[in-house]
């Protein structure tokens, strides 16, 4: 019922805003539900919903704050609604760029407003990789990509690393093909 590939950085689509969740209902829980094991499967700590080609404003995270508690949530609709002066740059990857993972300038603390899949509005105060990782995805619903957000030299590493890996890999699903023959 929905795509289970996730979309290549390079995909179009990744660069264009998604829509408002409307409403919370079945077929919001059941893409949420969908996200999460996407998401799971992958070994991600977030997904967005553009990066199945739906475009709409819904991700799913699961990883831990800076105390070390873990959160596994959907959220409709995201938005920052304050950042925190702070600045880090941790290491971040993307599912739809497996295998690279590069320094990006985050802010320490966000307040996240966001409608839960019980359809109320919330706010949520988050450090750590919580507040990466709601970062990454939320610029996910707003067309933006992390690589938008290096700086030239680690765009232009991160870009080579990954046209290797696809190299490296298409040369072994080759392989394996010939062997299978
Ligand atoms: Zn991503």
């Amino acid at each position: 019922m929905f795509p289970d590939r996730i979309l290549p950085i390079n995909d179009p689509r990744l660069r264009r805003p998604s829509e408002p969740v409307a409403k919370i209902d079945t077929d919001t829980r059941a893409l949420a539900a969908h996200m999460f094991r996407i998401m799971d499967a992958a070994h991600g700590a977030g997904l967005a919903a553009v990066q199945l080609g739906i475009l709409r404003r819904l991700i799913v995270v699961d990883v831990e704050d800076g105390r070390g508690a873990r959160h596994r949530l959907a959220l409709a609709n995201p938005e920052i609604a304050e950042a925190g002066s702070g600045q880090i740059a941790g290491l971040e990857g993307c599912l739809s760029m497996p295998g690279i993972s590069q320094r990006v300038a985050r802010s320490e603390t966000v307040t996240v407003r966001y409608t839960g899949l019980d359809g109320h509005r919330v706010s949520l105060v988050a450090d750590g990789m919580l507040a990466v990782c709601l970062q990454h995805e939320i610029d996910h619903t707003n067309g933006i990509v992390f690589i938008d957000r290096m700086s030239r030299l680690r765009r232009d590493q991160a870009r080579r690393q990954y046209a290797r890996n696809l190299r490296l890999a298409s040369r072994r699903d080759r392989s394996s093909e010939s062997a299978m023959q």
